[in-house]
C-alpha cells in the first residue's frame, strides 16, 4: 500500500499510509476505534475507494489501473475477480442466515465459476474438518453459538484457496469464553504459506503470531515493526498509551 488517502465527508480516515507486506506472513492491526483500521483493511480488496494512492499484490494494482497520469476504476467484473484471492473474515460473521452451514462455504466457489458444485461441497467438507466443524455440516447459522459462526465464516474465507485472508476484530463480538477457539482456528493458519492480515486487540495473541505489527491513530501509522519492538518497548507515547489500555 503507497501513500494511502481516504476521507469520508471531508473527514481524514487515512492520512498517507505506506504499508509493505511480505507473502505469507503474519501482521497484526492495532489501534483505537476509529483509528482507520477498518478503512485501511477494506481497501486492500477495494471495498473502499483510496482517494489518492494505491494498494498492488504482486506487483498488480487492485482496483484501478493506470491511465496517463492518473489511476482509473477498473471494470467491477475485474475487481470481483481480483478479490477472489483475498478472503475476508468480519467481525459480525456475515453468514447467509438461509443456508446451511455447507451451502455457505460452497456458495463462493460456486458463484464464482471456480468450483463445480461436487468439488466445492468436498472442499467445503475439508474446510469444516479443519475448523472442527464437521458435524455442523447442515446446520443453519442460528443454530451455532457465535465462536462456531466465526469459525464457518473462516471455513468460507477460505473457500477460494485465497493467497491472502483479511481478518476485520474476528472476536470483538463474541462472549469472552468463545474467543480462543476463534483464535486457535487463525493460530493454525500462520505460516501455512497464505499472508494473514488481523485486526485485532488480543495483544497476546499479536505478540504469539505476528510478524509484523503495525500500530494506527488517527489515520497515521504510527509504528510498525516485530512484537518485541511495538508490543514490548513502543518508541512512541501514542503506542504506549493504547496498550497500557488494552493490556
Ligand atoms: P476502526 O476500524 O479503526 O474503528 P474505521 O476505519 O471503521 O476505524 O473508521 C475510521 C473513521 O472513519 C471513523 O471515524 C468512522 O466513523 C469513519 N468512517 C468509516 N467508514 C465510513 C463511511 N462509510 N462513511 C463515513 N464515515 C466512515
Ligand atoms: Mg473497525
Amino acid at each position: 500500500m503507497r501513500n494511502a488517502h481516504k476521507s469520508f465527508g471531508g473527514k481524514t480516515v487515512l492520512h498517507g499510509i505506506d504499508l509493505t507486506i511480505p507473502r505469507g506472513s503474519v501482521t497484526v492491526i492495532l489501534g483505537p476505534s476509529g483509528s482507520g483500521k477498518s478503512t485501511l483493511l477494506r481497501a486492500i480488496n477495494h471495498l473502499e475507494k483510496l482517494d489518492e494512492g494505491y494498494v498492488r499484490i504482486d506487483g498488480e494494482l487492485i482496483g484501478v489501473r493506470v491511465d496517463g497520469d492518473r489511476l482509473r476504476e477498473l471494470p467491477e467484473k475485474q475487481i470481483l475477480r481480483q478479490r477472489l484471492r483475498i478472503g475476508f473474515v468480519f467481525q459480525n460473521f456475515n453468514l447467509f442466515p438461509h443456508l446451511t452451514v455447507t451451502e455457505n462455504v460452497v456458495e463462493a466457489p460456486v458463484s464464482a465459476g471456480v468450483l463445480g458444485k461436487a468439488d466445492a461441497r468436498q472442499r467445503a467438507a475439508d474446510l469444516l474438518a479443519k475448523v472442527g466443524l464437521a458435524d455442523k455440516a447442515d446446520a443453519y447459522p442460528r443454530q451455532l453459538s457465535g465462536g462456531q459462526q466465526q469459525r464457518v465464516a473462516i471455513a468460507r474465507a477460505l473457500a477460494l484457496d485465497p493467497d491472502i485472508v483479511l481478518f476485520d476484530e474476528p472476536t470483538s463480538a463474541l462472549d469472552p469464553e468463545l474467543v480462543g477457539e476463534v483464535l486457535n482456528t487463525i493460530r493454525t493458519l500462520a505460516g501455512g504459506g497464505r499472508t494473514l492480515i488481523v485486526v485485532t486487540h488480543e495483544i497476546a495473541f499479536a505478540r504469539e503470531i505476528a510478524d509484523h505489527v503495525v500500530f494506527l491513530s488517527d489515520g497515521v501509522l504510527v509504528e510498525q515493526g516485530p512484537p518485541s519492538r511495538v508490543l514490548d518497548d513502543p518508541q512512541h507515547q501514542r503506542t504506549r498509551d493504547f496498550l497500557s489500555r488494552v493490556l
